[in-house]
């Protein structure tokens, strides 16, 4: 995973937009194209912020300097395992509505990520039954 798509992933895990993200760093409105330019800037693969810099937008989303950092610096065998789905690492887990963290459920992976997945395919389920029964409603 490249530095950009580490910041992707975890705006988009939030639920925030590019915009939403850049109304809430840029409170005035005079500031906000400068807010989307640099968001959309640090997204982009093969860019590069400076960590510190960077740090600041951990006042949206959550993600940790450190990962930001290795990716940026350490050769691919090297960085840490993030999960694709939502970009967590073991430095900050996905924490649900109990309290319990996440765990590791496949190289990359979380099972937050996997949970989510079995839910929308179990709703895929329902909606198909739903319509079939209504197929042979109309028939009888
Ligand atoms: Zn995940
Ligand atoms: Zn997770």
């Amino acid at each position: 995973m490249t530095p950009a798509a580490y910041l992707r992933t975890r705006r988009a895990a939030a639920g925030l937009t590019l915009d939403a993200a850049a109304c809430a760093l840029a409170p005035r409105i005079a500031d906000r194209r400068v807010a989307y330019a640099l968001l959309r800037l640090w997204e982009t693969d093969g860019v590069v912020g400076e960590a510190g810099d960077v740090a600041r937008l951990r006042t949206l989303y959550p993600f940790d300097v450190d990962v930001y950092r290795q990716l940026a610096e350490e050769p691919a065998d090297r960085h840490p395992t993030i999960c694709t789905g939502c970009g967590c690492t073991q430095n900050d887990a996905c924490i649900d509505d109990v309290s319990t963290a996440c765990h590791w459920v496949a190289d990359d992976l979380c099972s937050a990520c996997e949970d989510s997945a079995t839910r929308s395919s179990v709703a895929w389920m329902y909606r198909a039954i739903v319509h079939s029964t209504d197929g042979e409603g109309a028939t009888a």
